[in-house]
């Protein structure tokens, strides 16, 4: 009997990213930390609140614009203690929040994600003609993380052993910008 098996899996990320970017500090394109702390600078009605990185080689620092002269009666005051606080958490949680990298336009070193494939679902059809798995694996974030790394993660095999059966074609890789399709022959049989 033959079988097509379909596993969806999604890449989160688990920790904050890291951005790139010209350090007007040390004059050189470095890698930029978060630091876990926020800056919040009050006036009159208006607060700003920035999420703090910094340069890894020279310690300057780069804020991400949280506010910008926001109201300060649309901030909920819970939020606005955590921002006091310096609630780690809070921090990390703004760390991989992908939109508010692309809205301060700062540049996620995407090579260098720490993420977990999260197994969405698996279904099996049982009356194809032909023994294939198909994971189609989400990245909405777009991590650039290399498909043999992903193949052996999921199948367990070195990535020696997924580059072999990638040669061989006994398992093909198709990518866009928001998910990585990986088809096997076969290989479970
Ligand atoms: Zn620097």
């Amino acid at each position: 009997m033959s079988y097509l098996k379909t596993i969806e899996y999604r890449i989160i990320p688990t920790q904050s990213y890291t951005i790139l970017r010209n350090c007007s500090g040390c004059g050189q394109r470095f890698s930029f930390k978060n630091m876990g702390k926020f800056r919040v600078n009050a006036n009159g009605s208006k607060i700003d609140v920035w999420l703090i990185y910094q340069c890894e080689k020279c310690r300057h620092t780069f804020n991400l614009t949280i506010y910008e002269r926001q109201k300060n009666t649309s901030i909920p005051t819970d939020k606005y203690q955590r921002f006091l606080s310096n609630d780690e958490q809070l921090a990390e949680e703004y760390g991989r929040n992908f939109q508010l990298f692309q809205k301060n336009k700062a540049e996620i070193d995407s090579k260098n994600v720490n993420y977990e494939l999260v197994k969405l679902q698996e279904t099996v059809d049982e009356t194809a003609c032909d023994n294939q798995t198909l994971i189609i694996i989400h990245n909405p974030y777009d991590l650039k993380i290399r498909p043999e790394k992903l193949i052996s993660d999921i199948l367990g095999l070195s990535t020696n052993q997924a580059k072999k059966l990638i040669a061989k074609e006994t398992i093909t890789i198709k990518s866009t910008a928001q998910s990585i399709c990986i088809s096997v022959r076969d290989y479970f049989a």
